[in-house]
């Protein structure tokens, strides 16, 4: 097996930074009671929650109790929706929520399968230019929807949405308003009142810290029903035994992320924007997906006419450049993005897209051997489907 020396899909998942990593170490051996022990060691690491709880809330500028942590986005994303869904129909409160054909199947999935029980979704289509317009969510509304979730930056194609807008859009209603910030977080800001969200899911391993890792902010009154049940941890929000070593590294990450999120930022936008010219100049019919401007800076997403995308990442893996076709978790399916799909593109021009995403420690050499790579991969593509076709 060839190693992959370029790696260009940070929005799939990204490394441990090695001073996260040391932060957590401590609580794997040392440190390694049980939060809800009363001796010692158990208070320690009860001691290293409320600290992360504290760190975090400062970078979301919420309170610490109104953060819970979880497994991950896909968790958090499935609390926020069915918490909210299920306290309302308990409490007989209306039925209807609203999101958007383009989020992560995190959010989709968990509306799709409330529709099972009788909710009502709306699904709102972004714009060809992968943005959401307020007056399309305000155009869904109605006298029992008790939920909007629209997510902060698409993870195919990095478009950056007008979360506080709709937030105060939503609060003007009295709905309460989700965000998946998952692909956001670190490179976008996330002052909870500035969006103007009540719950707001993020993922530990896309800002450099370890997988199986998350939180949901939950703004202090926010009805919801607690999905997971068992014992009394996160004040009888999420139960189950804290993954402290986690929660200890993603406070870390989300601190050096935000501490460094100028220089990291002005980095990987001068690398996107040469990685997204270089394609466009170099790579006759290329087309980039999703607005140019409102996007995050480390995200490219290319259509090339005519070539299957899954064989071009096939041809970049050869060289060891590693970049993916959207969604990691749809990668193998045969279904063309629905995210793609959603902006406009038809199927085909969806199979001939690829996501490239940058990181902190990507190199401009990198992104120059990268668009050598590219151009004379889909250059001998169409040859050969050209030849194929002058055979036929
Ligand atoms: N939401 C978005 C926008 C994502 O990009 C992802 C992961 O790719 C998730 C949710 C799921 O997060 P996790 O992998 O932590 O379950």
């Amino acid at each position: 097996m060839n190693r992959t020396e370029i790696y260009l899909d940070h929005a799939a998942t990204t490394p441990v930074d090695p001073r996260v990593l040391e932060a957590m170490l401590p609580y794997f051996t040392e440190q390694f009671g049980n939060p809800s022990s009363i001796y010692a060691a158990g208070r320690q690491a009860r001691a290293a929650i409320d600290q992360a709880r504290a760190r975090i809330a400062r970078i979301l500028h919420c309170q610490p109790r109104e953060i819970v942590f979880t497994s991950g986005g896909t968790e958090s994303d499935n609390l926020a929706i069915k918490g909210v869904a299920w306290w309302h129909r308990l409490n007989g409160r209306g039925n209807h929520i609203i999101t958007t054909a383009f989020e992560h199947h995190a959010v989709l999935h968990s509306v799709q399968y409330l529709e099972k029980f009788g909710f009502e979704a709306t699904y709102v289509r972004p714009g060809p230019d992968g943005i959401v317009r307020v007056e399309d969510i305000e155009a869904a509304i109605r006298p029992d929807t008790i939920l909007i979730s629209v997510m902060y930056a698409n993870n195919e194609i990095g478009t950056i949405q007008p979360i506080a807008e709709i937030g105060k859009l939503a609060h003007r209603y009295g709905i309460l308003f989700h965000t998946d910030a998952v692909q956001a977080a670190g490179t976008l800001p996330l002052d909870v009142e500035r969006l103007h969200v009540d719950l707001l899911s993020l993922s530990a391993h896309k800002f450099y810290a370890p997988k199986g890792v998350g939180l949901l902010y939950v703004r202090q009154g926010t009805k919801l029903l607690w999905q997971q049940n068992g014992g009394s941890q996160e004040s009888n929000r999420r139960a189950g035994t804290e993954n402290v070593p986690g929660i200890v590294g993603m406070a870390t990450a989300l601190e050096l992320a935000y501490a460094e999120r100028e220089e990291r930022n002005a980095h990987l936008l001068a690398l996107r924007d040469r990685l997204i010219d270089g394609i466009l100049q170099r790579i006759p019919d290329a087309r980039l997906n999703g607005d140019r401007e409102q996007r995050l800076p480390n995200n490219v997403n290319v259509s090339f006419e005519g070539v299957d995308g899954e064989t071009i990442l096939l041809n970049l893996d050869m060289h060891g450049i590693a970049a993916s076709s959207g969604s990691a978790c749809t990668t193998g399916s045969t279904e063309p993005s629905h995210v793609l799909l959603a902006i406009g593109l038809t199927p085909e021009q969806a199979r001939s897209s690829i996501r490239l995403t940058l990181g902190k420690d990507n190199t401009e050499q990198e992104i120059d051997r990268t668009l050598n790579v590219l151009e004379e991969t889909v250059t001998r593509l169409r040859r050969l489907t050209s030849a194929q076709a002058r055979a036929r």
